[in-house]
């Protein structure tokens, strides 16, 4: 596995590697990998034979300090596990060479981001879009590999490659989740252990309400009651909405496709989850 630090190398190597005949995959990470980044690895092997993963704590998309401080880095292990996984390439550059301090550019979606996760965290997908751009014009890509479990932000990131004509293939991985429902995320290590007891309420939450649409309920507002119901007085609820999955606009009525976005928080720790109503 090649260890890349230089955005010039990175672009010189997939260039390379495309002249070779290969496909190039990539999955943009923070690092502290676990079983969901492991399984867009795996994806990403399955569409293309040069695998890239990027691991960056991108200040730019933490609207809080203290989270960006306090965010799990364990890169020992996670070069290990890029390493055991069959990675091609493992780009880590450092905050300087990624923003250096004449950086004076920022990539903006508007429409998608204003609701939800943009509404609570001012800043944070710009962040996020202008990091992915970077990642995306280095690296140049023929797929992205990107979570369910961050559903707005791949929305957001789809609309950009769309609106940029970035000649990259967007995918989209399903939500790796704990055995007892709770998806997978690099902050869960954070969650005291009375809280890592409550925070399974969101998912149970998210799939009473699926059950509920399999069995027929399509009204909005009986669907994210349920969810709400089982969260109430344990969990601080950010948001809970049922969305196009397109647009992000709030549908009356759920259909197939659809889905329902949480944000809560519970002591102190901020939890995303979200599911696509199927039938
Ligand atoms: P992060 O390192 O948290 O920025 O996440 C990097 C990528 O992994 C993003 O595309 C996330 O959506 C994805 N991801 C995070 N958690 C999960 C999960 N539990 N299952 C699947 N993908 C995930």
């Amino acid at each position: 596995m090649r260890i890349v630090e230089a955005a010039r190398e990175l672009s010189d190597l997939s260039y390379a590697v495309k002249q070779g005949g290969q496909k190039v995959a990539l999955v943009p990470t923070m690092g502290a990998l676990h079983e969901g980044h492991r399984s867009l690895i795996h994806m990403a092997q399955q569409h293309g034979e040069f695998v890239i993963v990027s691991i960056f704590v991108n200040r730019l998309q933490f609207n809080n300090e203290e989270d960006f401080e306090t965010y799990p880095v364990t890169l020992e292990d996670d070069i290990a596990i890029c390493r055991s996984s069959g990675v091609s390439a493992l780009y880590m550059p450092s905050s300087k060479s990624m923003y250096p301090e004449s950086f004076a550019t920022s990539v903006e979606v508007s429409g998608l981001t204003a609701r939800f996760e943009g509404a609570s965290r001012p800043g944070h997908f710009s962040g996020v879009t202008t990091v992915v751009t970077k990642l995306l014009t280095a690296s140049a890509p023929d797929i992205a590999i990107f979570g369910q479990k961050d559903f707005q932000q791949f929305a957001v990131l789809r609309k950009l490659v769309d609106d940029l004509d970035i000649p990259t293939e967007m995918m989209m991985a399903p939500t790796i989740r704990e055995e007892d429902g709770l998806a997978l995320s690099s902050r869960n290590v954070r969650l005291s252990a009375e809280s890592r007891q409550l925070a399974v309420l969101i998912s149970q939450g998210l799939f009473h309400s699926l059950s509920l649409f399999q069995s027929g309920i399509r009204d909005r507002q009986e669907l994210i009651e349920a969810a709400r119901q089982t969260c109430i007085g344990e969990i601080e609820i950010d948001y809970i909405a049922i969305v196009d999955p397109q647009t992000l606009e709030s549908v009356s009525e759920a259909h197939v496709g659809d889905v329902l976005l949480f944000a809560g928080t519970i002591d102190g720790i901020r939890l995303i989850d979200n599911i696509i109503f199927c039938a």
